[in-house]
C-alpha cells in the first residue's frame, strides 16, 4: 500500500511514527511543510522536516517534541557572549550539526529535497521524506505594529516562539508559494498513492501552506483514491500549539467540524474527531464528508497506531 501523508512539525512526526507501526509494510510518502524555515546565523533552518526526521529517527527531544535528545547549547552561549542573537531561537549544538551541513550543501548547489534525502540517510525515517517545494516559502504573520499605530508582517517562527502567539493574528501569508513548484516526487507520489492522510497538524500554517503550493492541491483532489484527515482540534482547542489563534486569522472556528469543512468535501473523503466532539459528526457528514468519531491523544505509540488504523479504515470504507 502507498500511503502519502501532508506533514507539519510535532502533530505530523507523531501520527507518523503510529502510521508507521499500524502499516509497518507501507510505503510511506511524506510532503513536509517548509513554510517554517528561517535563515539563523547564516544557517538554513528546515524546523518542520527535522521534527519528522528526527522523531521517526529515534533522535527527538521527546518531552519537548522538537529538537535533538541530550542536547547542549554552548554554541549558543557563545554566540550570545558576542552579543549575536537571536537568542529567542534555541538551537541546540547537536541541531546546529543539521544545519551547517544542510546550508554547506545548499551551497553547493543541491536542492533542499536532494539536502534532505542526505539527511535522512543518517537518520533512516523508515519514509521517504520529501519538502512540499525547493523553493523559498516563508510563511508571515500580520500583526499589530503598536509603535506606528499600524500592523506589520512578521516571521512565523517570529510570532509563535518569540512572541508566543500572544498578540493577534490578522492574515497568514505563505509568502513565496504562489510562484513556487512542487518538488521533484511530489506530485508524483500524490499521483501514485493508494490513500492520501493529512495527520493532525496545523491546518493553516502546516497543511494549509503545503496546498499552498500551486499543484498540490490539485493533484490531491483529483488522485481519485481516499483523503481522510484528522482533527487537531480536539474538544473546541489544538491539542497544543496556536492552531486557534491562526484559525481566527483567517476566519474558521477552532472546532473539529469547521476545520473539516475548511478543507472541504472537495479535498477531503473522510475525517476523523476525537470521541469528545462525537456531536459534530453529522455536522461534518452534511458536508459530505464521512466522519467518525474516535480517542484521538497521541498519548504514546500505541494509542497513536490505533488512530493510524482507524484512519485507513475509514480509507477503506470511502473508497468501497
Ligand atoms: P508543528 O509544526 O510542530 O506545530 O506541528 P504540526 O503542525 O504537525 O502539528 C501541530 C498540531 O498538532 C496542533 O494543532 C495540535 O493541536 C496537534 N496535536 C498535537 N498533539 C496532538 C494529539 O495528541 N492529538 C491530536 N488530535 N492533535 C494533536
Ligand atoms: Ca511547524
Amino acid at each position: 500500500m502507498r500511503i502519502v501523508v501532508l506533514a507539519g512539525g510535532i502533530g505530523g512526526a507523531r501520527f507518523l511514527r503510529g502510521l508507521k507501526a499500524a502499516a509497518p509494510d507501507a510505503d510511506i510518502t511524506v510532503i513536509g511543510n517548509t513554510g517554517d524555515d528561517i535563515h539563523l546565523f547564516g544557517l538554513k533552518v528546515c524546523p518542520d522536516l527535522d521534527t519528522v526526521m528526527y522523531t521517526l529517527g529515534g533522535g527527538i527531544h521527546e518531552e519537548q517534541g522538537w529538537g535533538r535528545t541530550d542536547e547542549t547549547f554552548v554554541v549558543k552561549e557563545e554566540l550570545a557572549a558576542y552579543g549575536v542573537g537571536p537568542e529567542w531561537f534555541g538551537l541546540g549544538d547537536r541541531d546546529f550539526a543539521t544545519h551547517i551541513v544542510r546550508t554547506q550543501m545548499i551551497g553547493a548547489g543541491y536542492p533542499l529535497s536532494a539536502v534532505t534525502e542526505a539527511l535522512c540517510a543518517r537518520w533512516q525515517p523508515g519514509v521517504r521524506l520529501i519538502p512540499m517545494t525547493d523553493d523559498r516559502v516563508e510563511t508571515h504573520v500580520v500583526v499589530d505594529a503598536p509603535d506606528d499605530g499600524g500592523r506589520k508582517a512578521v516571521h512565523f517562527q517570529e510570532y509563535w516562539v518569540r512572541l508566543h502567539a500572544s498578540v493577534p493574528a490578522h492574515a497568514v501569508l505563505p509568502v513565496g508559494a504562489d510562484q513556487a513548484k512542487p518538488a521533484p516526487g511530489v506530485l508524483e507520489a500524490i499521483g501514485e498513492a493508494d490513500v492520501i492522510l493529512f495527520p493532525p497538524s496545523n491546518p493553516v500554517v502546516s497543511i494549509g501552506t503545503i496546498l499552498a503550493v500551486p499543484g498540490i492541491r490539485e493533484a490531491i483532489a483529483e488522485a481519485g483514491v481516499p483523503v481522510v484527515g484528522l482533527s487537531p482540534i480536539v474538544g473546541d482547542a489544538p491539542v497544543r500549539g496556536m492552531a486557534d489563534k491562526v484559525l481566527a486569522a483567517v476566519g474558521v472556528e477552532a472546532t473539529a467540524a469547521a476545520v473539516a469543512e475548511h478543507y472541504g468535501s472537495g479535498l477531503l473523503d473522510g475525517w476523523l474527531v476525537d470521541t469528545v466532539d462525537a456531536a459534530a459528526v453529522p455536522e461534518v457528514e452534511s458536508a459530505g464528508i464521512r466522519c467518525r468519531a474516535v480517542p484521538l491523544l497521541m498519548t504514546d505509540v500505541d494509542a497513536t497506531a490505533q488512530m493510524a488504523r482507524a484512519a485507513l479504515d475509514l480509507a477503506r470504507e470511502v473508497a468501497a
